[in-house]
């Protein structure tokens, strides 16, 4: 399945000489190959179309770094994808953004949902035993199924296993009512958070729908946590859909990823409902739960990590060499427009100024200086001007005056008084590089650069 997407697609294009780009061609012969694996692993149609045209998107025209091949960069290309798709959309670097969200006042109700079967009483005592041990949390659990006889006796029998409180079982009292008294029981016994475990069926049903709808009206969860089977593939999305629509859901918990999962459950589940995975069940025993990592989940559905960071490595070195060759032109005092325009898009790659300021520690108050005068907006349209310059005029800045101004700013949609911003603007950041690199002369000669 998705083991073998990364050898179809190595097979596929590494036939194919390098042309330095990526050309349509190229990238379609490849896409085919990974529809095929996407399907094959599960991912429902509408999703494959829209993925695969994400990374039709990204990847024609996209230049083929130096030592690496094309299939090498398709399978780059294709593995962001997967990340941006899975990852939550609160989710800066990976590790925030995952797990459960216990931003509330206590107690923290939250729901389980999903089928029977699915693995909902065992992730439940999971999820407790974490908060308790990782996080020296108070956890009550309770169990609302009131339908299959022996449900609430299992979960008591996983809270002594893991010394967990569970909520004494009344016979015959409804769900919506232990849910009333759970939640008391966790307001006056200071209980931080209250996991209720709720009923399931063997396939979706109105009437279990309406009761899941009456708790979740009693207790207004603050997390409603759907668990799934990751084994289950194309029904798993179907029912995630469903109980997106008639209960909502905040997040998945996708259980039986140990097994011969496909990782294309987790694809679908997360685009169909635009709900993020949050945990992973990875085995019967109560301390098999993950939290889910984009990353690591695209690179196993690629199986391929190494190529990934093959392919960023080549591209950092081709970025120091560009970084090397303007080094050597600023020392000449010949910073033009070209390499201006170049410096903008470089900016906008790592996210504009407030990306890269952010990774400075120390630099909050500047950023924000920086940020108000320089936004991405202001780079767009500072290109927009380059853009609509003559190779000449980006080359010789000197040469443009009053007519090809006018021509120039209304190329670009601008006022000519713009033009003369973006060209003070040069003028200002030349004499800069100027200084710096004289300043750094004596650096750079070590660096055998001059
Ligand atoms: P429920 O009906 O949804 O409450 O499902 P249960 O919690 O009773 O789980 C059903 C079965 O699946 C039990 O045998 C569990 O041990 C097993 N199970 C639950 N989660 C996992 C998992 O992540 N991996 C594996 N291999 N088994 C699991």
């Amino acid at each position: 399945m998705f083991e073998k997407l990364s050898e179809r697609l190595n097979g596929v294009l590494d036939k194919l000489t390098k042309r330095g780009q990526l050309g349509e061609a190229d990238v379609d012969e490849a896409l085919r190959e990974v529809r095929v694996a996407l399907l094959e692993a599960d991912v429902a149609l509408p999703v494959v179309k829209d993925f695969v045209a994400a990374v039709r998107a990204e990847a024609v025209g996209e230049r083929v770094v130096k030592s690496v091949t094309p299939g090498q960069m398709v399978i780059k290309i294709v593995h962001d994808e997967l990340v941006k798709v899975l990852k939550p959309a609160n989710d800066a670097g990976g590790v925030a953004g995952a797990g459960l969200d216990l931003n509330h006042p206590a107690p923290v109700p939250i729901l389980m949902l999903g089928l029977q079967g699915s693995g909902k009483t065992t992730s439940t005592a999971k999820i407790a035993r974490r908060l308790a041990e990782k996080q020296g949390k108070k956890v009550l659990m309770a169990s609302l199924d009131t339908r299959r006889p022996a449900a609430q006796q299992q979960l008591a029998i996983l809270g002594e296993q893991t010394g967990i409180k569970t909520l004494p079982i009344v016979p015959g009292e409804p769900p919506v009512a232990i849910a009333k008294r759970a939640m008391n029981a966790g307001r006056l016994e200071g209980y931080d958070v209250v996991m209720l475990d709720t009923a399931g069926r063997l396939a979706i049903d109105d009437e279990l729908m309406a009761e899941l709808a009456q708790v979740r009206d009693a207790v207004k969860p603050h997390e409603s946590l759907l668990v799934a089977d990751a084994m289950t593939g194309q029904d798993a999305v179907n029912t995630a859909k469903h109980f997106q629509d008639k209960i909502g859901i905040t997040g998945i918990m996708l259980t039986r990823i140990d097994g011969d999962a496909r990782g294309g459950a987790a694809l679908s589940m997360r685009a169909v409902t635009g709900r993020p995975i949050k945990l992973l069940g990875t085995g019967e025993k109560l301390d098999q739960l993950e939290d889910f990592h984009a990353d690591r989940v695209a690179g196993r559905i690629l199986g391929m990590g190494d190529i990934v960071s093959l392919v960023e490595k080549a591209m950092e070195a081709t970025e120091q060499e560009e970084a090397e060759k303007l080094a050597r032109k600023m020392q000449k005092g010949q910073f033009d427009l070209n390499d201006m325009a170049q410096q903008l898009k470089q900016l906008q790659k790592m996210g504009g100024l407030g990306g890269i300021m952010g990774m400075l520690p120390g630099i909050g108050k500047m950023q924000k200086q920086l940020e108000g005068r320089m936004d991405e907006k202001v780079v767009g349209r500072t290109l927009a001007i380059i853009n609509s310059m003559t190779p000449k005029e980006r080359r010789l800045p000197d040469i443009i005056k009053a007519s090809r101004k006018t021509r120039i700013a209304r190329g670009a949609g601008v006022q000519v008084q713009d033009v003369n911003k973006l060209l003070k603007q040069h003028q200002e950041m030349a004499r800069m590089m100027k200084q710096v690199s004289k300043l750094g002369q004596k650096g750079l000669m070590r660096h055998g650069l001059s």
